[in-house]
């Protein structure tokens, strides 16, 4: 893992969510001699084997493609890729994917500069993203100079999958804000790694470089109107979550379905993960 590889994921996973202004990382034009120490006990793992997909089918989809003229065939195939991805993932770890009367949207890519990506617009969902503005990047060893348009296009499907499932809409986000951006995070960076995209080593080292971001880890600060975008902390609190949940991943699906249900915040979270939110603010660090 290079140093400038994490500088560029940093980029990558905040702008897949984050419509406003960002920091693009450099390019590289060769491998930067930079060396950093993990903290990770096993040697990271460079090599992934990408592979086209998952080898079981999808059901087709039912949303459309509105793609402006000129935007690059090679990252419009990534985005959609990313898109397949989330829904192999969702299928095959978390209870299913956005069932097929909920699929009747329109997926947006532009080239217009508004900003990276959003999964909504003000009349329900739209996965949206924005070629324009520098956050296609190719440098990355580690992304295969292309997986950052996977993680976009699965992020944001992620996002309309909790507003199929009923708990988050443009208008309306009862769960903490940390945890929607942190399944979605969660979901996408899974996602890459049922592709082949993304390996265990590589997790590590996305969990290690959140940690040496973050710098104030009271979860409570990231429920509404965080301080900064809550993907980093939001990922590894679920990843955290996840591990020890009594259903695993179908808990990402279980506290969205409660809350959507109508049940409050807090029994959605106990029933989901096996331990109250209270109780995890407190152990998580
Ligand atoms: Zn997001």
């Amino acid at each position: 893992m290079k140093f400038f590889s994490m500088l560029f994921i940093f980029v990558i996973l905040i702008s897949s969510c984050a419509p406003a202004a960002h920091t693009i990382a450099p390019t590289p034009t060769s491998a930067p001699a930079i060396t950093v120490t993990f903290t990770s006990p096993s040697e990271p793992t460079m090599t992934s084997t990408p592979m086209a997909m998952p080898s079981a089918t999808l059901e087709p989809d039912d949303f459309v493609f509105e793609i402006d003229p000129g935007a690059p065939d090679e990252d419009v195939a990534e985005i959609k890729l990313g898109i397949n991805l989330a829904r192999a993932y969702l299928r095959d770890y978390a209870g299913g994917d956005i069932t097929a009367d909920k699929r009747n949207f329109v997926v947006k890519i532009v080239l217009n500069g508004t900003g990276c990506c959003t999964a909504f617009d003000e009349y329900g969902p739209r996965p949206y993203f924005d070629l324009s503005n520098g956050w296609n990047i190719v440098s990355s060893d580690f992304w295969d100079g292309f997986d950052h348009h996977l993680n976009a296009g699965a992020h944001e499907y992620a996002h309309i999958w909790q507003g199929a499932l009923g708990c988050l809409t443009t208008h309306h986000s009862p769960l903490p804000d940390w945890l929607d951006e942190g399944i979605a995070q969660y979901v996408s960076i899974n996602s890459l790694k049922l592709g082949g995209y993304v390996t265990d080593s590589d997790i590590t080292q996305i969990s290690y470089e959140f940690s040496r971001r973050i710098k104030n880890r009271s979860l409570a600060l990231y429920e509404v109107d965080p301080p900064v975008w809550p993907g980093d902390i939001g990922f590894l609190a679920v990843k955290k979550l996840i591990a020890k949940a009594p259903n695993g991943p179908l808990a990402l699906r279980m506290v969205c379905e409660g809350v959507a249900a109508g049940k409050s915040v807090d029994e959605s979270f106990e029933n989901a993960f096996g331990i109250s939110k209270e109780e995890f603010y407190k152990i998580f660090h």
